[in-house]
């Protein structure tokens, strides 16, 4: 069908009149000291992300007003008040104060998506411990490199997973002190060496003095994933949730009588800054569903729990595509009036199959565990190019470079001022969120800086409108159903298995999940290439790395190539993959 490129916004799709309509004129404003006087903060006194997501609506009335309806298939609804997270909060980090546990340590959640790791979350930025939610299906390997690397002295987790993941673990993991076990059902852990979270909760107090956090003081570390070495883990601090607000209220177009949901889970940053923090600086009522990725319950929630704001991801968004508009059509949509979704390019097609189908485009919007907030957005002031990943938001300037320096010097760049060009994102530092540090690797961090700017390794093109479009990946990470996956750490695990010389991981596109992992290896001597050692190491692959991150396919070669210095090639691996002729690399990034 053809069909135009632009869709233009009409007063009635937006239904209620949004934050905004006039970008130029927004864009010459100070959203941040709009955002300051919002929250009523003084730039130089204290400030807490979580006294300003939860506490601060008590004195406006809203104790009893929804913060957080968590869902689940075989349990009823549970609705937690602005009044009982405050409270909630407050025993955890008199928990976490009775411990020892002390402003700045670190401590980790592991768990679905269940009331305790908001609970978890929100007390520890309280008590102004800086905190780490883990994606919930990492396998042991993941999960302990970023405990080690994070020096986690506190973890929250359910039982079932602690004992599938971390009890084995234990020894090596010298700083963690304290294991806070949840069980979901209610009954009391007896795993040695841990605390039982209901017991605990239950002796602490209701009341808590917040920790004398500023904005600058750390606040949530998470890590992201690069092409070499370890995970890298990004601190953003408490001044971040004036990003968190600004861009719920430019991005999300967030109103107080919403019912938000952000299908993130906040083992990933989108999960943390959208899925808890944005939306309660807000004062909004969230969803959280504890369930997978299901098409017909998601039509249903989005109908029954009468979403009006809901920030999903481009998989999920292929995922009802492929699941036919019949489904979507058996159910009514009078409440939704905004759709957004990140993580990875969202196709043409998916933006005008919300406008078909749903009734509403879908906004595509960019940022990075880095920028801690969305930075480039499709939002309601302007009309939508589908395809593109729209504009950068008020606050946010950004330009297109091309890194000059020789390799090993420091990042030097050229910016490139033609009205359409293709280079390098890059964003003038200091909006509020950015991160403060890659923990324990200054060098790394000042190799993201040039000239006042930070360089965000995506390569986009300008059009001469002003609209950013995804073009690709400056380095080899791989992005699958909007997860990022470091190739070394998966190269790893395949290399502790006795058969493996060499291995080499790419992302092989997939027209579902954007990209699934494929490996490639080389076996010792000795070792058969055949289907039973496949088998044998994706099951190692998987033990060790979690479903989500383990490869999907294993081929063998040989060997693998590899340059003069004895890296593996793994663009060749991947221009081999595609088909693409030896060396012509130069396409790689077009379809990504
Ligand atoms: P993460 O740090 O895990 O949030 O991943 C960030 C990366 O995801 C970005 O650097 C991009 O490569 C990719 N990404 C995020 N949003 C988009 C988008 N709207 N379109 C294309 N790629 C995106």
């Amino acid at each position: 069908m053809d069909r135009p490129a632009v869709i233009v916004k009409t007063a009635a799709e937006l239904r209620v009149p949004p934050h905004w309509r006039d970008y130029q004129r927004e864009r010459q404003q100070d959203p941040w000291a709009a955002a300051r006087r919002d929250l009523q903060l003084d730039p130089q006194g204290p400030m807490n992300m979580a006294v300003l997501a939860v506490d601060r609506h008590l004195q406006q009335g809203l104790a009893d007003k929804t913060a957080l309806r968590f869902v689940a298939r075989n349990a009823p609804a549970l609705d937690m008040s602005y009044g009982t997270l405050a409270q909630q909060t407050n025993r955890l980090a008199n928990v976490l104060q009775a411990l020892g546990v002390a402003p700045g340590d670190h401590l980790f959640v592991l768990a679905g998506r269940l009331p305790a790791l908001y609970v978890a979350v929100l007390g520890a930025l309280k008590a102004g411990v800086v905190v780490t939610p883990l994606f919930s299906a990492f396998g042991p390997e993941p999960i302990a490199t970023r405990m080690q690397l994070g020096q986690a002295r506190l973890l929250v987790t359910t039982d079932i997973l602690y004992r599938q993941k971390i009890r084995a673990l234990r020894a090596q993991l010298p700083t963690l002190q304290h294991v806070l076990l949840v069980n979901p059902d209610g009954q009391l852990t007896t795993e040695p060496d841990t605390l039982d979270w209901t017991t605990v909760m239950a002796g602490a107090s209701d009341h808590f003095t917040p920790a004398p956090t500023t904005a600058d003081s750390p606040a949530l570390l998470h890590f992201t994933s690069g092409t070499t070495g370890t995970p890298k883990g990004a601190l953003h601090v408490h001044g971040a949730a004036i990003t968190h607000y600004a861009t719920g209220r430019h991005a999300l177009d967030l109103h107080p009588q919403d019912r938000f949901w952000c299908t993130a889970d906040p083992g990933w940053v989108t999960g943390t800054s959208y899925g808890i923090l944005a939306p309660l600086l807000h004062g909004v009522t969230s969803l959280v569903d504890r369930e997978e990725f299901d098409a017909e319950r998601w039509y249903t929630l989005l109908q029954d729990e009468r979403i009006s704001v809901w920030y999903t991801a481009p998989t999920a968004i292929r995922l009802l595509m492929k699941a036919g508009p019949e489904l979507a059509q058996r159910h009514q949509f009078p409440d939704l009036r905004f759709i957004a979704s990140v993580g990875e390019p969202l196709n043409p097609e998916a933006v005008w199959w919300g406008k078909e189908v749903l009734g509403l485009p879908i906004h595509d919007n960019w940022w990075q565990t880095e920028t801690g907030g969305i930075m480039v957005a499709n939002t309601p002031a302007f009309d939508i190019k589908p395809g593109a990943m729209g504009r950068p938001l008020p606050g946010i300037d950004a330009y297109l470079v091309t890194q000059l320096q020789a390799p090993g010097e420091a990042p030097r760049v050229r910016v490139l001022d033609a009205p359409e060009a293709q280079g390098e994102l890059a964003l003038r530092a200091g909006w509020p969120s950015m991160f403060r540090g890659y923990l324990n690797n200054e060098a790394r961090y000042q190799q993201c800086f040039a000239d006042g700017l930070y360089l965000t390794g995506d390569l986009v093109r300008r059009d001469a409108e002003g609209y950013y479009w995804f073009v690709g990946r400056l380095d080899d990470v791989i992005k699958s159903a909007g997860h990022l996956i470091g190739p070394f750490e998966v190269e790893s695990v395949l290399m502790e298995h006795p058969a493996v010389a060499e291995a080499g991981v790419i992302g092989k596109p997939d027209a579902l999940v954007g990209e699934t992992v494929k490996a490639f290896v080389s076996l010792k001597n000795g070792y058969l290439p055949d289907e039973a050692l496949r088998s044998d190491l994706q099951a190692h692959a998987r033990k060790r790395l979690g479903a989500a991150v383990a490869p999907k396919e294993i081929a063998f070669l040989p060997t693998l190539p590899r340059t003069r210095s004895g890296k593996i090639m793994r663009r060749l691996l991947k221009a081999r993959e595609l088909g693409l002729p030896e060396g012509d690399t130069s396409t790689l990034e077009a379809g990504a």
